[in-house]
């Protein structure tokens, strides 16, 4: 790492500063030796080193990997702090000394207060999460197979969310097998999750791996907050943000991980302020962190099932057990992918069927031919950028061309890479393959002429449905069932409305219940549009809540 990046994460505070700190912080002696945090620790709390010597470690099986030595001025910790999540390290004192300790309270005050405090920890925090991720210094091991689908899907959940972790393939790993043995699991229970060195989950669904990495936030029934955003992709993010920082009360449900289908792009080239585009995880991960830095809560792994409209303060029901209240509501939890109807297709999701294309899937179809269903923006990146590391990239579209569905730009992108191939108004017919996915067949319609190929890799770009099942009854919906809201709303959709204003922007058949990015019926499918939508309808949460 570069000397400079190095000064950014492990920066030096000076004695103004410190003074700053001092304000919310409490004093205290350590002596050389003492455990400060441990991995897997919740609520750790923030430590400014005044005298003396802290060691940050991350502990293995085969014994302890230094990380840092912090001297006076520096400081511990890493996003978790801020986002409240388990210590993925552990620190201890080297020599006596003394430490200025800030719990997650009192920090968070100061990164939103504090404009220059701020700018270092966040800084520092991201580099240093960022620093994790690449040398695997995380408290989570998974063993698993690239032919099982579990096994995508887990690294898919752990990418998302920006955790580092180690993986060993069971496929090509020696040592797999005596990883597997000292924990007593068969080759079939695949893949592993092993939690912090202790616990051991077999093939788990991503809420069990999100519980046993702490990021399960326990949720107070009782309270009433401001405003419940309920989906953390662009729209509900930009919602968290605008209303924390404007002194509101935020809790925002996720289902998966922050981040949404922009999460799953692997460049976004179009968005505001990013001249050579960004990855759509990394936008994901800024802007997670800047919505708890002004302290909004997120809670991963926590899906909306019910919204109970009958009655205000509006209750949201998580699963079976948990819910929450919400005196407004902003349902930013978009759309889908739309699936083809091919019997076998369940079968090789995420196992040769792929609905995002990112760095890991890339890695997966290496130098073999691959498919790319689809004519929109989101199947022609997928196209050029996996033309990188696939063998040839076959475009399939149900049209006639790409002009009235794809933007210029990547139209010629396409066109001038040797490795792309347009195959027009074809379909894929038939999926086939034992464990995985091996062969594809698919039809020219004009002519009727059927194809298969040898190809395990098949990643489907064709568009989205609403995720507004769980709005049952309440709202009104379109047609394509996303959720009408302001001018859309007819007299008949307002029936029932109880007030004397007319719907707000964005707010939807009931009061102070807003829907914002691409879950609103006429929105449109872009990520600025939805940050801004999820913006925009925070001033009107202002006004709701004030009526
Ligand atoms: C591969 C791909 C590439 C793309 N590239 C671009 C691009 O380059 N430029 C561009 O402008 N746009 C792009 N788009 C479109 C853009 O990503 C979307 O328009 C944008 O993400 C919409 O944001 P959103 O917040 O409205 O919804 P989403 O991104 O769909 O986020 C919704 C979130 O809600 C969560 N959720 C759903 N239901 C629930 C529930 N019941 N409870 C809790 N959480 C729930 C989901 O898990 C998800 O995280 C791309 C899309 C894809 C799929």
């Amino acid at each position: 790492m570069a000397t400079e990046r190095l000064a950014e994460m492990f920066p030096t505070l000076d004695a103004a500063q410190i003074e700053r700190l001092h304000a919310v912080g409490h004093e205290r002696a350590i002596h050389a030796g003492e455990l400060l945090f441990e991995q897997g620790e919740a609520s750790v709390k923030f430590a400014v080193v005044l005298e003396g010597e802290i060691e940050v470690v991350h502990p293995y099986a085969d014994g302890e990997h230094l990380i840092t030595i912090h001297q006076p001025g520096e400081f511990t910790g890493e996003i978790n702090m801020i986002a409240g999540m388990r210590s993925l390290v552990r620190g201890r004192a080297r020599s006596p000394g003394r430490v200025l300790e800030l719990d997650r309270a009192a920090l968070r005050s100061v990164v939103a207060a504090d404009a220059e405090l701020g700018e270092i920890l966040m800084r520092a925090f991201i580099l240093r999460r960022t620093g994790l991720i690449q040398r695997g210094h995380g408290d989570v091991v998974l063993l698993g197979s690239r032919h099982s689908a579990g096994t995508v899907r887990v690294q898919e959940f752990l990418t998302r969310n920006y955790h580092p972790y180690i993986t060993i393939d069971v496929d090509t790993d020696p040592a797999a097998q005596a990883v597997l043995d000292q924990f007593g699991v068969g080759i079939a229970d695949v893949p592993v999750v092993i939690c912090r060195g202790q616990r051991v989950l077999k093939n788990p669904s991503n809420a069990e791996v999100a519980e046993c990495l702490g990021y399960t936030a326990e949720l107070d029934a009782a309270k009433v907050h401001d405003v419940v955003v309920i989906g953390a992709g662009p729209a509900g993010l930009a919602a968290a943000v605008y209303g924390a920082s404007e002194g509101l009360d935020v809790l925002v449900l996720e289902s998966t991980a922050p981040g949404g289908q922009a999460g799953s792009s692997s460049k976004i080239e179009n968005y505001l302020g990013f001249p050579t585009g960004i990855s759509g995880q990394a936008l994901a991960a800024r802007a997670a962190t800047q919505a708890e830095r002004f302290g909004s809560d997120i809670a991963i792994a926590r899906t909306a099932t019910r919204l109970v409209c009958d009655r205000r303060p509006y209750r949201i029901e998580i699963g079976d057990t948990d819910s929450v209240l919400a005196r407004a509501v902003v349902i930013a939890t978009g759309a889908r992918y739309r699936k083809p109807a091919l019997e076998s297709l369940p079968r090789f999701e995420n196992n040769g069927v792929y609905y995002s294309a990112t760095a890991i899937e890339a890695r997966l179809c290496s130098n073999e031919d691959i498919i790319v269903v689809g004519g929109a923006n989101s199947a022609g990146q997928a196209a050029v950028f996996l033309s990188h590391t696939a063998r040839t990239v076959y475009i399939l579209v149900r049209g006639k061309a790409l002009a009235a569905t794809m933007s210029r730009y990547l139209i010629r992108r396409i066109e001038d890479t040797r490795n792309i191939k347009l195959l027009v108004e074809t379909e894929i017919v038939a999926l086939d393959g034992r464990d995985a996915l091996e062969r594809v067949t698919w039809l020219h319609k004009p002519t009727g002429e059927r194809v298969t190929r040898d190809i395990g890799h098949v990643f489907m770009m064709t568009g989205a449905s609403p995720n507004t099942e769980w709005l049952r009854g309440c709202f009104a919906l379109d047609d394509k069932g996303f959720v009408k809201a302001g001018s859309d709303l007819t007299a008949h959709d307002l029936a029932a409305w109880p007030l004397s204003r007319p719907p707000h922007l964005f707010e939807t058949s009931m009061p102070g219940v807003f829907a914002v990015g691409d879950v609103r019926s006429t929105s449109v499918k872009r990520v600025a549009s939805a940050v801004g939508e999820g913006s925009v309808c925070i001033q009107l949460v202002h006004k709701v809540l004030a009526e």
